[in-house]
């Protein structure tokens, strides 16, 4: 691994950001773990203190805790605080569609009717990761036809906040079929600008999300107190990369 994860010095601090920021929000490192400095060192080819300033960076980010003398965890949030987050994005993503219906021209609606075609097509193949990255590209691209800056900032914010939960509930295949046809009817709302109906179906996605959420959240509980499997330290990523698919029970 730490041959081809060198990075060249150029973009070490964007690089390196990166690439904790995806191993807390792709799983690898799990919500309440300590992350392991030295051994990051040594993977990606790097002295400590661009790694330290790359963990200030996921702090300010709200995705790692440092404590001092104790090193640097991936925070964990409470139930109380993804209420508030969800809360909030209901509003933010149903007020983006409304704004995003009014404003958005052809070419962009062709562009998110694509990704969406693609979105799908990881979902029939069970490609969950990908799916994930289509699933944020679309709704990233709702804000930015919203044509609303702050309203995109204060979203891509709270979201941040959420990702370390992304992918430790277990798979529910009707659940993500219930997301997908959330997404279908996001695309008839878009492509009719039906501002009001886009809303109201905004809401119930995050509403979903919310159920999901909740799931992830009794999963890391349960976790807690299984201390004989020692889950906060189990990475999911085997020796061919990352696999979602077959969800908690993947051994490293
Ligand atoms: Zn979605």
């Amino acid at each position: 691994m730490s041959a081809q994860s060198a990075i060249p010095r150029r973009t070490l601090h964007d690089e390196l950001v990166a690439l904790v920021r995806n191993m807390i929000t792709e799983g690898e490192l799990r919500p309440g773990s300590r992350i392991a400095e030295t051994r990051l060192c040594t993977r990606f080819g790097v002295s400590r203190t661009p790694l330290r300033e790359a963990l200030k960076v996921l702090s300010v980010e709200g995705l790692v805790q440092l404590l001092p003398n104790k090193g640097a965890t991936v925070v964990r949030v409470t139930q109380k605080q993804v209420e508030e987050i969800l809360a909030i994005l209901g509003a933010l993503e149903a007020l983006a569609g409304e704004l995003a219906c009014a404003r958005i021209d052809e070419e962009s609606i062709a562009r998110i009717k694509s990704a969406h075609g693609q979105m799908v097509e990881h979902f029939c193949n069970g490609e969950k990761l990908s799916y994930y990255k289509l699933n944020c590209t679309i709704h990233e691209a709702i804000f930015e036809a919203a044509d609303n800056k702050m309203l995109g900032e204060t979203h891509s914010m709270l979201q941040a906040r959420l990702s370390t939960l992304l992918f430790v509930a277990p798979d529910s295949p009707p659940r993500w079929a219930e997301a997908v046809e959330d997404h279908e009817q996001m695309m008839a709302a878009l492509e009719a600008r039906d501002g009001a109906r886009f809303a109201q179906i905004a809401r119930r996605h995050i509403s979903h999300r919310a159920e999901m959420m909740q799931i992830a959240l009794d999963t890391l509980e349960a976790r807690s107190h299984d201390t004989t499997r020692h889950w906060a330290a189990q990475p999911i990523v085997n020796s061919r990369g990352l696999d979602h698919g077959k969800g908690d029970e993947l051994e490293p």
